[in-house]
């Protein structure tokens, strides 16, 4: 990862903030207390970055796999860009085809997530940062990107798998935002407003996922 002005920024804020809290709680009488109560306190503070462990995903069962960082933004969501959707992709090549493209610096396209035919889920961006994927910096900055493996013109790669997969992962974002389950709220590339992009296309069966995503909504975490 390159340089960035973010933790710098971060760096300060959370300077300025140790001191407020340093000095009220030493007047009580507790310098220690006060430094365990910055520890828990400081990342909720908007504005202020949250630690990120490398490795660490959003969704637990996600592998890992890190995304070029030419390919998104770093940013502090839900804190400075409120996330209220999910965008729907296919990626119109295999698996490992799009891992490849989003570690690739000159794509300058990624998702958060890919789902495999065979349900495996692949994370490569944080949710916290803008992955550019839908071709338009409004719904970049406040929506989570899937990608689905396969062609949109191949009705059998839409395994029974990869639905249920992705509408589990769905519904666990739906909850952490406290996005509606609804078609305005989970939408498909095709979707968004500008683009020149038709997936998840005619064969995506929106009926079928979106139940799937009530379903998982509403079971037990
Ligand atoms: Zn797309």
């Amino acid at each position: 990862m390159g340089q960035r002005k973010a933790p710098k920024d971060g760096d300060r804020k959370v300077g300025r903030r140790a001191l407020l809290i340093g000095g009220a709680a030493a007047a009580a009488g507790s310098a220690v207390r006060a430094r365990d109560e910055l520890a828990r306190l400081w990342w909720r503070t908007p504005g202020v970055e949250k630690p990120r462990e490398e490795g660490e995903v959003d969704f637990a069962g996600a592998r890992w796999v890190a995304a070029s960082d030419a390919n998104w933004r770093r940013a502090d969501r839900p804190d400075d860009f409120g996330i209220d959707m999910v965008i729907v992709h296919v990626t119109q090549g295999s698996f490992d085809s799009a891992v490849k493209a989003f570690q690739d610096p000159g794509h300058k396209a990624a998702t958060h997530y890919i789902v495999r035919q065979d349900g495996h889920v692949t994370q490569m961006i944080r949710e916290l940062d803008v992955a550019y994927h839908a071709g338009n910096r409004d719904y970049n900055e406040r929506s989570v990107g899937i990608e689905h493996e396969g062609f949109v013109d191949r009705p059998q790669d839409l395994t029974d798998e990869m639905y249920e997969a992705s509408a589990r992962l769905t519904a666990r974002i739906c909850a952490r935002y406290d996005i509606p389950v609804d078609r305005e709220h989970i939408i498909g590339h095709v979707e968004v407003p500008g683009t020149d992009h038709t997936d998840p296309g005619p064969h995506w069966d929106w009926d079928k996922y979106m139940r799937l995503v009530r379903q998982a909504r509403t079971a037990p975490a």
